[in-house]
């Protein structure tokens, strides 16, 4: 699979914002490069920062939104078609799936700190769904999903260290995880009040409309 292999903290400046992709260190001000410098990267960076077209606001706003979750451009793609297929409001449906990827699941359940932690951990096959093995980044849960950390990976430094901590206080209400137990439930599906993102989620949705 192709992966970004360049500096992740390049991925912000050139947004232009926090896509928090680097977990503890993102809370850091003094070490997040986005916050240290506000141009785009590279050596033409300061031109690449005058004002955009609209459709170079809504191609910025697509590449945020893929970045922060950390998806290839055709993965991409495919949750907007399947959200426009779907009931509802196209960008709602499309975030909406975004979330239901169990990598972003496991992030936000706390049990990874950036969103590539948690897809090393899912691909590494730590995790169970519904006592099955799942090591797809891309699975998409539904409402009553049980994850939960494999048996055999219980006793790891990693799980032993994240069963002494504390809940986490960003866990989003339609989930739950219990640190004792190491395992977490899908208490419903995410809807968009849910989502703390800052994409502007109707620009995606006319960019690839058009
Ligand atoms: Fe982005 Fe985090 Fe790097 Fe800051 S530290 S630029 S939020 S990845």
């Amino acid at each position: 699979m192709a992966r970004y292999t360049e500096s992740v903290c390049r991925q912000c400046r050139r947004e232009g914002t926090k896509l928090f992709l680097k977990g503890d260190r993102c809370y850091n001000e003094a070490k997040c490069a986005v916050m240290k410098r506000h141009t785009p990267p590279g050596q033409h960076g300061q031109a690449r920062a005058r004002k955009a077209s609209e459709y170079g606001t809504q191609l910025r706003e697509k590449q945020k939104c893929r970045r922060a979750y950390g998806v290839l451009e055709s993965q991409f793609r495919k949750y907007y078609d399947m959200a426009s297929n779907m009931r509802g409001i196209t960008g709602d449906n499309m975030l909406c799936l975004l979330e239901r990827r169990l990598d972003n699941v496991v992030y936000r359940m706390g049990i990874a700190v950036s969103r590539s932690q948690a897809r090393q951990l899912v691909t590494h096959a730590h995790f169970n769904v519904n006592g099955r093995p799942v090591d797809i980044a891309s699975f998409q849960v539904k409402v009553g999903d049980v994850i939960s950390v494999k048996e055999g990976k219980k006793s790891s430094p990693y799980f032993e260290a994240l069963k002494n901590s504390a809940k986490s206080s960003k866990m989003p209400k339609w989930l739950d995880f219990d640190t004792e137990k190491l395992e977490g439930k899908i208490l419903a599906l995410p809807t968009r009040e849910d989502i703390d993102s800052q994409i502007n989620e109707q620009m995606i949705v006319e960019l690839y409309s058009k």
